[in-house]
């Protein structure tokens, strides 16, 4: 059987070449991240704003207002010139993420630093908002990254979160091609376990791709970018924002149907898919075409796989949300497919399961693994200084006035 994007006349030589464009493409989709998502957002964003509007509070998106009840634990002392930037690790939607190191202990961490004006002219306080509280949410789970803290100057606010150094899975995958069985079965079951118990706590992720899936420095799995994560979705409930990476777009999404915490079982049959093969389900160069195979070409996969690979691929990417694996029972169904029975769940969780690959990271400052496109950037004086915040009439920081919180002592 072929894969959907195999042409008729296409030789190994012809697959190959495919494949390394598709790389490219996935590369420079990872650079322009920022414009061809909030191209996505804009609609997003309407809807949001159109809730916030809504008289039924029930119902409404967390506003800053909502979100921020920081008490005594805030620490509006924190400031940009308490760390040392390294280097630019990434680009994310509105902003870079850096390796910074604290000057007061030495201790590395990855600041994600946004443009305050960048997320206002496109309404999306809510977002950042829900970012910051489901990493709050979620510092406890050992497949998240875990955020510090988080402060702001009058233009940007700052993420203080883990350093995570053992490279994008992205990255991996795309210099190994696709991975073997076991090493996919791992990683899937990292991911799953992180979605579940997001899920448990009434979150959908949305935006689940291997740009966002990190390995530490011991190999394991660490999820980041939960901006587009949406709380407070009851398992009945569902919304019809659209928003996420084309080529993981599940059908309903695609459709501006209501989707629910499903559409994250779709995206994590899009990664697996993608681990084992190389390239996405549904993957065509036209866009077009890819929406059109995401909406109504069948699942084809490629007969060297295992039934079980087979049957979870086909249960995960199901075009129908109710008849898709995890429709029923969420997480519990995940759980036990048989493609997971080599795993052990407990295991899993508390890290006693040795990693597939070990990244062999030296220490928290190798960056051997990160793209050079970004590490050789040129960090932006503008993150550095510390701006006067109470001295600025900028509405943008009005709008987010309580947003610098301080963890508790055992957290930093
Ligand atoms: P994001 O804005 O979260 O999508 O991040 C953009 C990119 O920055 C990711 O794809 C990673 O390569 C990198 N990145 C994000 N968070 C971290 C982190 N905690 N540690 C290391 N790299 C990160």
């Amino acid at each position: 059987m072929f894969v959907a994007w195999m042409e008729p006349s296409s030789t190994a030589l012809g697959k190959t070449k495919e494949l390394i464009k598709h790389g490219r493409e996935r590369i420079e989709q990872t650079i322009k991240a920022s414009g061809s998502r909030l191209c996505l957002y804009a609609e997003r964003v309407a809807f949001l704003m159109d809730r916030s509007r809504s008289p039924d509070k029930s119902t409404q998106p967390s506003t800053p207002t909502d979100n921020i009840n920081l008490g005594p634990s805030a620490n509006p002392n924190a400031k940009p010139t308490d760390f040392d930037f390294l280097k630019v690790i990434g680009k994310g939607s509105f902003g870079k993420v850096l390796l910074a190191k604290r000057k007061c202990d030495g201790t590395f961490y990855a600041v994600k630093v946004l443009h305050k004006k960048t997320i206002l002219k496109k309404k999306e306080q809510n977002h950042i908002m829900a970012e910051r509280n489901v990493l709050l949410k979620n510092v406890k789970h050992p497949f998240l990254v875990g955020l510090h803290y988080s402060f702001q100057t009058s233009e940007k606010l700052y993420f203080v979160l883990d350093y995570v150094n053992g490279g994008e899975l992205f990255f991996h995958l795309q210099r190994e091609r696709c991975f073997r069985e076991p090493r996919a079965r791992f990683y899937a079951a990292e991911v799953a376990s992180a979605i579940g118990y997001l899920h448990s706590l009434n979150i959908i992720y949305r935006d689940l791709k291997p740009e966002n899936i990190l390995l530490d420095c011991q190999g394991h799995i660490v999820l980041t970018d939960f901006g587009l994560c949406k709380e407070g979705m009851e398992q009945e409930e569902t919304t019809s924002t659209f928003c996420g990476t084309p080529e993981y777009l599940a059908p309903e999404v695609l459709k501006k149907q209501p989707y629910d915490r499903t559409v994250d079982w779709w995206c994590l049959g899009a990664v697996l898919y993608e681990m084992l093969f190389g390239l996405p389900p549904f993957y065509s160069r036209d866009v077009s075409q890819m929406y059109d195979n995401i909406l109504h070409k069948p699942l084809q996969i490629q007969g060297t796989k295992t039934v079980a690979a087979c049957d979870i691929l086909q249960g995960l990417l199901h075009k129908d949300q109710k008849r898709r694996l995890g429709a029923k029972t969420d997480f519990l169904e995940i759980k036990s497919h048989v493609f997971f029975s080599p795993i052990n769940w407990d295991d899993l969780y508390h890290k006693r399961i040795t990693p597939p690959f070990n990244p062999n990271v030296a220490g928290p400052a190798d960056l051997r693994h990160f793209d050079p496109e970004f590490t050789q950037e040129a960090i932006s004086a503008s993150i550095t200084h510390t701006p006067d915040l109470a001295a600025s009439s900028s509405s943008a920081s009005d709008a987010f006035l309580g947003f610098s919180y301080a963890p508790a002592e055992e957290d930093i």
